[in-house]
């Protein structure tokens, strides 16, 4: 591949496809270099705060909701959520992300609240929020897109996480969430947001029914929307975790019974991602989305292990610390890192740890 050669879509897919894995990462890696020179690899040092687990969308490759009525849904009370705001801070932390599921019982007026009431307390960045929940307020408010983002902005909200997206191909959308919105309001909502000057990431999940040519179209239509608005700081692809979800299961019960090739497509994905699928799709990522700085491992998903592996195939940033995770955690992976095992992997991976913000602004050296 020619240096600044942007990939088509038959490029992307063509590689995505037949490319051998090692050339792959050495592309990426290249790409990386090129972008980060200083060979500092980031985190930040921040707690994901699910304020609610009930959830109306029940979304089948996701583990975390609950129905209102079932013993396990939690609403957290305003003192709980903003004591762990406060160790956050006593850990260094300098973000929240804050998400949780659509939750009929929340109204606008109670996440304008919220995010006063955080912001009079604290000196912390709110990252929160996906697409899915600002469509679902504004829905139920009545109001606009921009017009709910305006009021969530203006009442504190820093930034906004790029969940929600999974695959951003509608044919899949309706396999794997058809309560949630389509592809085109997410990438709407993103793009509004970045209109009103807030900064996003974008994330995707792969792994669970798509298709090649699904994985490119949502690059696609990431790049594309960067081109527009310059708004994401970075991207995260992580892959679906089938522990405890319905898609798993139906996949399971479905194979048992009649067998369709379509069927036995979905047969063949109940497995999580191994790791050469995932270096794959990091390294395509990364060499696709020339727009894009910031690629993400994901520890959370991968290992530490895994995600030093990724810093060669594309990957700058190791994401959060992750005080806290209960999305992931109800797949039933769980990693256990602490802030000093992330600087060894980044250390021992051949690269200079720092601690940086939201926005990429390094902190702190290690
Ligand atoms: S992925 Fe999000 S929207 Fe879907 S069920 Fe889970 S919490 Fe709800």
């Amino acid at each position: 591949m020619k240096n600044n050669h942007r990939l088509t879509k038959e490029e992307g897919l063509k590689l995505l496809k037949e490319a051998d894995l090692l050339e792959l990462g050495r592309i990426a890696d290249r790409m990386r270099e090129k972008l980060h020179p200083e060979g500092i690899v980031t985190f930040i040092i921040d707690r994901n705060i699910n304020y609610t687990n009930i959830c109306i969308n029940r979304c089948s490759f996701c583990a975390f909701w609950k129905n209102e009525d079932d013993p396990e849904a939690y609403l957290l009370g305003k003192d709980e959520l903003l004591k762990k705001i406060d160790e956050t801070i006593e850990l260094g932390g300098t973000q929240i992300l804050l998400q949780g599921g659509l939750n009929p019982g929340l109204d606008i007026g109670y996440f304008l609240n919220l995010l006063q009431e955080i912001k009079n307390r604290f000196d912390i960045n709110i990252h929160g929020f996906s697409p899915p929940e600002i469509c679902y307020m504004a829905d139920r408010a009545d109001l606009t897109i921009r017009e709910t983002l305006r009021l969530l902005k203006d009442a504190g909200l820093d930034s906004i996480p790029g969940g929600g997206a999974e695959i951003l191909s509608d044919r899949v959308r309706e396999i794997i969430s058809p309560r949630k919105i389509k592809s085109k309001r997410w990438l709407k909502a993103m793009e509004e947001a970045h209109r009103l000057g807030m900064k996003t990431t974008a994330t995707m999940m792969f792994g669970s029914v798509e298709k090649a040519e699904d994985v490119i179209e949502h690059l696609d239509a990431v790049r594309s929307l960067q081109d527009k608005t310059g708004g994401f700081t970075a991207f995260i692809p992580w892959s679906f975790q089938p522990g405890n979800t319905a898609l798993a299961r139906s996949i399971e019960q479905r194979a048992k019974s009649i067998y369709t090739s379509r069927i036995k497509h979905h047969a063949s994905r109940i497995y999580p991602a191994t790791a050469v699928e995932y270096l794959r799709i990091l390294a395509l990522s990364r060499i696709y989305l020339d727009n894009i700085k910031n690629i993400q491992a994901s520890w959370v998903t991968q290992g530490l292990k895994l995600a030093q592996v990724a810093l060669r195939f594309g990957a700058n940033d190791f994401g959060s610390t992750m005080i806290e995770e209960n999305v992931v955690v109800s797949t039933g992976v769980r990693y256990s890192v602490s802030k000093g095992d992330i600087i060894k992997a980044i250390r021992r991976a051949g690269f200079k740890p720092a601690q940086r913000d939201t926005y990429y602004k390094i902190i702190q050296y290690f």
